[in-house]
């Protein structure tokens, strides 16, 4: 499979469009298309790994690039005081949809535990 044949490559490659947040070299930021919260965005590593895993171990530079994007994305969207949640769903329990690892950003409101 090809890099381009993920969704999130696409995205980042403007195949499909996207409300981006923030972008920088290693990163890109952008709306979810089912905010889950006032404020829910997606940090992806434009260099793909299929999830948390092998992102922390393929790439620890990456991935430390991946929560500054998260925090940047916490200061630009006004939450960055109040409060927010970074999540990774990692495979098949947590629901992971998309192979192609990447942050939730949420917040803007208070948010409910988490869990089942
Ligand atoms: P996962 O379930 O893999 O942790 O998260 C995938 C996320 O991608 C979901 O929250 C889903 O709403 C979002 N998503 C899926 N397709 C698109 C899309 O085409 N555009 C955007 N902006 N978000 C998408």
């Amino acid at each position: 499979m090809s890099d381009a044949e993920t969704l999130f490559e696409r995205i980042i490659a403007g195949e499909i469009p996207s409300e981006k947040v923030y972008e920088d070299e290693t990163t890109y930021a952008f709306r979810d298309i089912a905010p889950q919260a006032r404020v829910h965005v997606l940090v992806v590593p434009k260099k793909r790994y299929r999830n948390l895993a092998e992102l922390a171990s393929g790439d620890p530079q990456l991935l430390a690039d991946v929560a500054s994007t998260a925090r940047k994305v916490a200061e630009i969207e006004g939450i960055a005081e109040s409060g927010y949640r970074v999540v990774f769903n990692t495979d098949g329990d947590a629901g992971q949809t998309v192979f192609h690892v990447h942050a939730h950003v949420l917040g803007g409101e208070q948010l409910g535990h988490f869990g089942r």
